[in-house]
């Protein structure tokens, strides 16, 4: 069985970043992904959705950014592992661990954890009636929004995926309402445009009471929480975006220590509490921690630069900077800049 110096357990963004970073420093790699294409959330739950906080990109579809992702990282050749679930960690020896996953074992001398919120669970839409018409009418995300085309859509929740998915369904939609029972959580940017726009805004204090349909989703029934008042809206379809529940219980189980909803690392080192495996993206947890995408790549970076000192202390943390390192293309993409 061949020995990895870093296997990243996670193919999202952040996964994707840090196997990049570890071919710039040399290093062989390895990806391991329990899901069947790379990209993390961005593929799975939002891949017509545009991402506007990308450092370089005014705007860029999810799923062209996970293309650029996959290019960027794989100018090496990188082991992947797609479907195939990381089940457990144990060290073998002070510089080597085994991970046993579903399908086999694997040996490296790191291990940087980039799984993100675990399985990818939706927080459900707490009405009793939902469950029935999950799937038929009554959807958690949007792979496809030309799946909503001309449709009457309700969508719940008021956070930036609710406020992202209302403006990016207005134009297509035959009607959008969106419902929220708080403040706005959202950019105050996209709040803005989002009342610029034709979408229905029934926020603050409205909670999706009851959904119903014959088989389908027909309508829905909104509740004023203050004042008790019902209205019931014709719908043909809801998209609820209430957030995720993180589990890092199979983590813990692997004796990392986790805090919460995430994994305790040194937010110097991005070491967890077992020295070689480091974690970085959405599935840490520090202080001031942001679940972004940008910050997971920063996290990435720092990750791989301390695995490469663990593996070798004669290693530098420092990299000093891309142009000092392996660019297999590097003079293709000089070739395309000014
Ligand atoms: C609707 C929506 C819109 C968003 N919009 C933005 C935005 O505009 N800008 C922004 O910066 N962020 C946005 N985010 C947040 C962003 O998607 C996350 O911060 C980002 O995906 C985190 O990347 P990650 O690689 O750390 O984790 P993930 O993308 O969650 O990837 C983790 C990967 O690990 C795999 N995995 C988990 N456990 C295992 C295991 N045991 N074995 C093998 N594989 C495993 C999973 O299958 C998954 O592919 C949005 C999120 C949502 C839901």
């Amino acid at each position: 069985m061949d020995l990895y110096d870093i296997t990243v357990i996670g193919g999202g963004p952040t996964g994707l970043f840090a196997l990049f970073y570890a071919g710039m420093r040399g290093a062989k790699a390895k990806v391991i992904d329990a899901l069947p294409e790379l990209g993390g959330q961005l593929y799975a739950l939002y891949p017509e959705k545009y991402i506007y906080d990308m450092p370089g990109f005014p705007a860029i579809l999810a799923a062209d950014l996970v293309k650029g992702c996959v290019e960027q990282a794989f100018q090496w050749p990188h082991a992947v592992c797609l479907e195939e679930r990381v089940t457990n960690i144990r060290r073998v020896d002070d510089s080597v661990f085994r991970l046993t996953t579903d399908k086999g074992e694997h040996l490296t001398k790191t291990v940087i954890l980039c799984s993100g919120i675990g399985a990818i669970k939706p927080r459900k839409l707490p009405a009793p009636s939902a469950a029935a018409f999950e799937d038929r009418g009554l959807f958690y995300y949007a792979r496809s929004f030309d799946a909503f085309n001309g449709l009457r859509v309700v969508i719940v929740g008021g956070g930036d995926s609710a406020v992202d998915y209302a403006l990016a369904l207005e134009p297509r939609a035959k009607a959008v309402t969106l419902v929220h029972r708080s403040q706005f959580r959202a950019h105050p940017h996209s709040v803005s445009l989002l009342r610029q726009s034709r979408v229905d805004i029934r926020q603050p204090d409205y909670e999706v009471k009851e959904v119903h349909g014959d088989g389908a989703v027909q309508a829905v029934t909104i509740v004023h929480k203050k004042t008790q008042e019902e209205s019931r809206l014709e719908a043909d379809a809801i998209l609820c975006a209430l957030g995720f529940v993180s589990d890092v219980g199979e983590v813990a189980a692997w004796g990392i220590k986790t805090e919460g909803h995430g994994v305790v690392v040194n937010p110097y080192t991005m070491e967890t509490s077992v020295p070689g495996i480091f974690a970085a993206g959405d599935v840490v947890s520090h202080e001031g921690k942001l679940k972004l995408i940008a910050c997971g790549t920063s996290e990435a970076a720092i990750a791989v630069n301390q695995a490469m000192v663990r593996i070798n202390p004669a290693n530098k943390v420092h990299p000093i900077h891309s142009s000092n390192l392996t660019l297999p293309i590097s003079a293709k993409v000089g070739a395309h800049n000014p």
